[in-house]
């Protein structure tokens, strides 16, 4: 209950009758932002950001990134310096990321999205990049299941001289593969990312 006593914003109330003066607004308060947050989940001011951001703060699970000028997870150890990409919008939820106070994923790629968006949207089985449609990640552990899949699972005759043309969306090159249901590989980046252009019938047998 708020008391309505007109006030700064702070942490707590100033009427030292009123229940919130002890209790305070919100669990968290940041006096730089004015910002109240009552979510259960932790959050902290960066200093160089000079955003509220979740996470329980620098050094502990974010360090701040001088280069990319974001905080970036500690967890994410393959970092990859994102300058400048920041000012843009996250391509999934289209909020802008720069004040927003999610963690952030840095893909591959150099593109950027929230964490809890990249989740989601790896969630749904998604492994390119929406802005590039290149891999988000190292696939290569991937791509070797697909490489078994396709040793063990013979495709029925009709299939067996079908050569696909492809463009490899990892390596941006145009090739051509046997057609398998499970996938088709770049033969340049043995990349499974690829998209088919057309595909024909080879007379003589295609070497494998
Ligand atoms: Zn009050
Ligand atoms: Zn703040
Ligand atoms: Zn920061
Ligand atoms: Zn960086
Ligand atoms: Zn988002
Ligand atoms: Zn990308
Ligand atoms: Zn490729």
């Amino acid at each position: 209950m708020n008391c309505k006593s007109l006030q700064p914003a702070a942490k707590k109330c100033v009427n030292e009758d009123c229940e919130l003066h002890e209790k305070g607004f919100a669990k968290y308060f940041c006096n730089i932002c004015n910002l109240f947050d009552d979510r259960p989940r932790p959050i902290f001011h960066c200093p160089y950001c000079n955003t509220c951001r979740m996470g329980l703060g620098l050094g502990i699970d974010f360090r701040h990134c001088m280069r990319c000028n974001a905080c970036v997870s500690l967890a994410d150890k393959d970092h990859r310096c994102i300058p400048q990409k920041l000012q843009g919008s996250c391509p999934i939820c289209h909020d802008t990321l720069f004040n927003s106070t999610e963690p952030l994923k840095g893909l591959r790629c150099g593109h950027v999205m929230h964490l809890s968006c990249y989740n989601q949207y790896c969630r749904g089985q998604n492994y390119t990049c929406p802005l590039c449609m290149r891999c988000m990640e190292d696939m290569s552990d991937y791509f070797s299941l697909l490489d078994q899949a396709v040793r063990m699972q013979a495709m029925p005759a009709a299939y067996q001289n079908t050569i696909c043309n492809i463009y490899c969306q990892d390596c941006e090159k145009t090739g051509e593969c046997r057609y398998h249901f499970v996938g088709l590989k770049c033969t340049q980046c043995a990349s499974y990312n690829t998209r088919e252009m057309g595909r024909y019938e080879q007379l003589a047998a295609f070497p494998n």
